[in-house]
C-alpha cells in the first residue's frame, strides 16, 4: 500500500471542537471507550478461536495501558483481531455512519450523549489529545500492519508499518487540555474505577514493594481487575460468604450490608446484578447513590437515579446491563421504554426477595428488621406498587420488642382494641421511656401498643391509617386510656357551665403558661386512676410533626403545642380540692347569670376569677397533682421541678 492521506468523512467541517467543547465535564471517559474497544477486540478473537475460524495459538490475551509520564503519552495495546487497512478506512475514517454530518446538525446540544452509542467512542480521544495514532495487525491470513495518525483535524494519514503482532496499539500525547492525565497516580485512579471488572486482564505497569523503606518496582504484572465480578457467576454456585466477600470488595469501609438480591435477566433485556441491603441507622441521605451501573463489566455510572426507582437508590451493589442506553441524556433516560420496565423489574425483584426472606427466614429478618425498616417504609411510601407487596411482610414492632406482620398484628388486637364505633386502633409510642405511664396504663387496660420511633413515622402512621380499613392510629399519650378507645357512650360528670368555668380558673392558675394552650376538660376516669393527665391531641401532634418534616401544612407547624386538660372528677383528691374552693357570694353569682344572659360565655366575674386564682396558688395539693401529670409527660423541668421537689418534702412531713 502507498502513503495515503485523505479526509474523514464527517461533512460538518471539523467535529472535534464539538466533541471537545461537549464533552468538556466529561474527559475522562476517553480512556473507558478506548479500553472498552480493546476488550472488544479481544473477546472477538477469542470467539474465533472458539469456534474453529482463527486457528493458531491465542494465549492469554491481556489489554496493556502504557503510560510515559514525561513524553505525556499513553499506550493502550491489545492483542485482539486487529483491523486491516480498509476496515480502518470503514471504521475510523467514515466514522461508522454516513449520514454523521446531517446527525450533528440535527443533535448537536446532545452530542456529549451521542459518544460511544453511533461509533464515536474512539473520537473521544481527541477530548485530551493532540495526536492519535494507531497501529494494527488484523488477524486475518496475508494481512499488513496499519499506521493511522491524525492531529485532531479532520486530515489524518495513513500508511504500513512493520508491527509484527496482532492486534492494536493505540497512542495519545496528550495535549495541554489533556496533560493531567499523563500521571501515573490519575490513571491508575480511573483504571481502577473503570475497568475493575473488566472481562479481559488489564494491565498496568508493575507490582510494587516495600523494600528497605521505599516502594519498588517487582517483576511481576500489576492487573488492575483482580476481582471477579461475581454478578456473571450463576447465584447457584455462590455462597453467602462470596457475597459478602464481594461487598466489601466494592465498599471497603462499609459495614456488612443485611441482606443481597442476585439479578438476573435475558428478556425483555439484558440484566445481571448484585444489590445489597444496607444498614440504614438514621439519615438517608449519607446512603444514596452507591449503585454501581456497569455496561459488560465496564463501569459507567454511580448516579442511578433514572434508572431504579427513588427509594432503590438507598441499596448499595451493581447493576450490569447493555439495554441501558448509557451515553444519552438524563431526559430521554426516563422515558425511554426499557429503562422502565428495568426499573419496574427491579422494585419487583426487591419485593419478591423480601417475601422469600420473610417467609423463610423470618427469624434473620426480625434481627435485622430495625435496620432495615426505614429502606422499607421509605419505599412504600414513595411507590404505589411496591407499598402493596410490602403489605405482606413489612413488620410491626411493640414495645415489648416483639414482631408481627401486619395480619398477625390485626388478629392480635382485634378483639380488645375496637372501638364504640367498630374501628380498631392501634396505639403505638413513639419513645418508650419518655411515655412510659401512658403505655403502662395501656397495657393495665390489656391493649397492645406498638413502637413508631423511625425517621418516617409520622408519615407511616398516616399510610397505614389509609391502606388498613376501619382502622386508626393513636399515641399513647393522646388522651385518657378510655378515650384513646372509646368503647360505650361515657356518662359526663355532671357539671354546670359556672361549675366548669370555676374548675378552669383554679386549674390556669397553677399550669404553666409559657409551654402553650391548656384546655381543661372535667372527666370520670374512674376512682383508682390519676386525678390528672395531659395529653396532646393525636391529630395536632401529627400535623405538627409532619409539618417539621417538610409535608407542607405549615399553619400547623406555627401554631403553639396546645394539651388537653383531664381533670378526673372521680378522683378523691380531685373531689377535695372541689370542695375546698370558697363559696361564691351570691351577688357575684346573680352578676355572673346577667353577664352570661348577655351572651358572655365565660359567667365568672373578675372578683370571683381572683379569688378562684388567689385559692389555687396558695393550694399545694392541687400543684402536685399537675406537677405529677406534667412529670408524666415529661414536660416538669428546671425551677418548675425544684419547686415540687422542695413541695414534695413539705408534704411528706
Ligand atoms: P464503537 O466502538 O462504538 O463501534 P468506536 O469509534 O470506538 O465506536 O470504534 C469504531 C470501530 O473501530 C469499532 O467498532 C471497531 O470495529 C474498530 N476498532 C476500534 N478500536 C479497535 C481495536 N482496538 N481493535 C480493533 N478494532 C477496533
Amino acid at each position: 500500500m502507498k502513503g495515503t492521506t485523505g479526509k474523514i468523512g464527517v461533512t460538518t467541517e471539523n467535529i472535534f471542537p464539538v466533541i471537545k467543547k461537549f464533552l468538556y465535564s466529561d474527559h475522562e471517559i476517553f480512556l473507558r471507550e478506548l479500553i472498552a474497544n480493546a476488550v472488544d477486540a479481544t473477546q472477538k478473537m477469542k470467539a474465533l478461536a472458539m469456534s474453529g475460524d482463527f486457528k493458531g495459538e491465542l494465549g492469554e490475551p491481556v489489554v496493556k495501558v502504557e503510560l510515559d509520564e514525561s513524553a505525556k503519552t499513553l499506550k493502550i495495546i491489545d492483542s485482539g483481531i486487529g483491523m486491516t487497512s480498509e476496515e480502518v478506512d470503514r471504521y475510523i475514517n467514515q466514522i461508522a455512519f454516513s449520514s454523521a454530518g446531517e446527525f450533528l446538525e440535527k443533535y448537536k446540544d446532545q452530542i456529549g450523549s451521542i459518544i460511544g452509542h453511533f461509533g464515536l467512542g474512539f473520537y473521544s480521544a481527541f477530548m485530551v489529545a493532540d495526536r492519535v495514532t494507531i497501529e494494527t495487525l488484523s488477524w486475518k491470513d496475508g494481512s499488513k500492519a496499519v499506521k493511522w495518525s491524525c492531529d485532531g483535524s479532520p486530515e489524518y494519514e495513513m500508511d504500513e508499518c512493520d508491527k509484527e503482532d496482532r492486534g492494536t496499539v493505540i497512542t495519545l500525547h496528550f495535549d495541554s487540555e489533556g496533560e493531567e492525565f499523563a500521571s501515573k497516580s490519575r490513571i491508575s485512579g480511573l483504571l481502577d474505577k473503570y475497568c475493575k471488572f473488566m472481562p479481559v486482564p488489564l494491565v498496568f505497569g508493575k507490582e510494587t514493594e516495600w523494600k528497605d523503606g521505599k516502594s519498588v518496582e517487582t517483576e511481576k504484572d500489576n492487573v488492575i481487575n483482580k476481582v471477579e465480578p461475581l454478578w456473571a457467576r450463576k447465584p447457584a454456585d455462590l455462597a453467602d460468604e462470596d457475597y459478602d466477600k464481594f461487598y466489601r470488595a466494592l465498599y471497603p469501609m462499609a459495614e456488612d450490608p443485611l441482606f443481597h438480591i442476585h439479578l438476573n435477566v435475558d428478556y425483555p433485556f439484558n440484566l445481571t446484578g448484585i444489590l445489597y441491603f444496607p444498614k440504614i441507622k438514621d439519615r438517608i441521605e449519607v446512603t444514596r447513590n452507591k449503585i454501581q451501573l456497569y455496561c459488560n463489566q465496564m463501569y459507567v455510572t454511580d448516579s442511578v437515579e433514572n434508572i431504579v426507582p427513588d427509594f432503590l437508590t438507598l441499596l448499595h451493589g451493581v447493576i450490569d446491563s447493555p439495554d441501558i442506553p448509557l451515553n444519552v441524556s438524563r431526559s430521554y433516560l426516563q422515558s425511554d421504554a426499557n429503562v422502565k420496565k428495568i426499573s419496574g423489574y427491579i422494585t419487583k425483584k426487591v419485593a419478591d426477595r423480601l417475601e422469600d426472606i420473610f417467609k423463610n427466614q423470618r427469624e434473620e429478618l426480625e434481627g435485622k428488621w430495625d435496620n432495615l425498616k426505614l429502606f422499607i417504609e421509605y419505599g412504600m411510601l414513595s411507590d404505589e406498587k411496591f407499598c402493596e407487596r410490602a403489605m405482606k411482610f413489612a413488620l410491626l414492632k411493640n414495645t415489648e420488642g416483639k414482631y408481627f406482620s401486619m395480619d398477625e398484628y390485626k388478629t392480635a388486637i382485634e378483639t380488645e382494641q375496637k372501638d364504640k364505633d367498630g374501628k380498631l386502633v392501634y396505639l403505638y409510642a413513639t419513645d418508650v421511656q419518655a411515655q412510659y405511664p401512658f403505655i403502662q396504663s395501656a397495657k393495665n387496660r390489656g391493649y397492645d401498643v406498638l413502637l413508631m420511633d423511625c425517621q418516617l413515622d409520622s408519615h407511616y402512621v398516616n399510610l397505614l391509617e389509609a391502606k388498613l380499613s376501619d382502622s386508626r392510629f393513636a399515641r399513647v399519650d393522646s388522651d385518657s386510656v378510655d378515650n384513646l378507645i372509646p368503647k360505650e357512650e361515657k356518662i359526663r360528670p355532671e357539671m354546670g357551665e359556672d361549675a366548669k368555668a370555676e374548675l378552669d380558673a383554679v386549674f390556669q392558675a397553677v399550669l404553666p403558661s409559657e409551654e402553650g394552650h391548656y384546655f381543661v376538660q372535667p372527666d370520670n376516669l374512674g376512682e383508682d386512676e390519676a386525678p390528672v393527665l395531659i395529653t396532646q391531641s393525636e391529630f395536632m401532634r401529627r400535623y405538627r410533626e409532619m409539618s417539621a418534616l417538610g409535608g407542607g401544612m405549615n399553619f400547623y407547624g406555627e401554631m403553639p403545642a396546645s394539651y388537653n386538660v383531664t381533670v378526673n372528677m372521680q378522683n378523691p383528691l380531685v373531689a377535695r380540692i372541689v370542695s375546698e374552693m370558697p363559696a361564691a357570694e351570691v351577688v357575684e353569682s346573680a352578676e355572673a347569670e346577667e353577664a352570661a344572659k348577655d351572651g358572655g360565655n365565660k359567667g365568672l366575674g373578675e372578683k370571683r376569677k381572683e379569688e378562684l386564682q388567689d385559692y389555687a396558688r396558695g393550694n399545694d395539693l392541687l400543684k402536685q397533682i399537675i406537677d405529677l401529670a406534667l412529670l408524666s409527660n415529661g414536660m416538669l423541668k428546671g425551677k418548675a421541678l425544684g419547686d415540687f421537689i422542695a413541695r414534695s418534702s413539705k408534704l411528706l412531713k
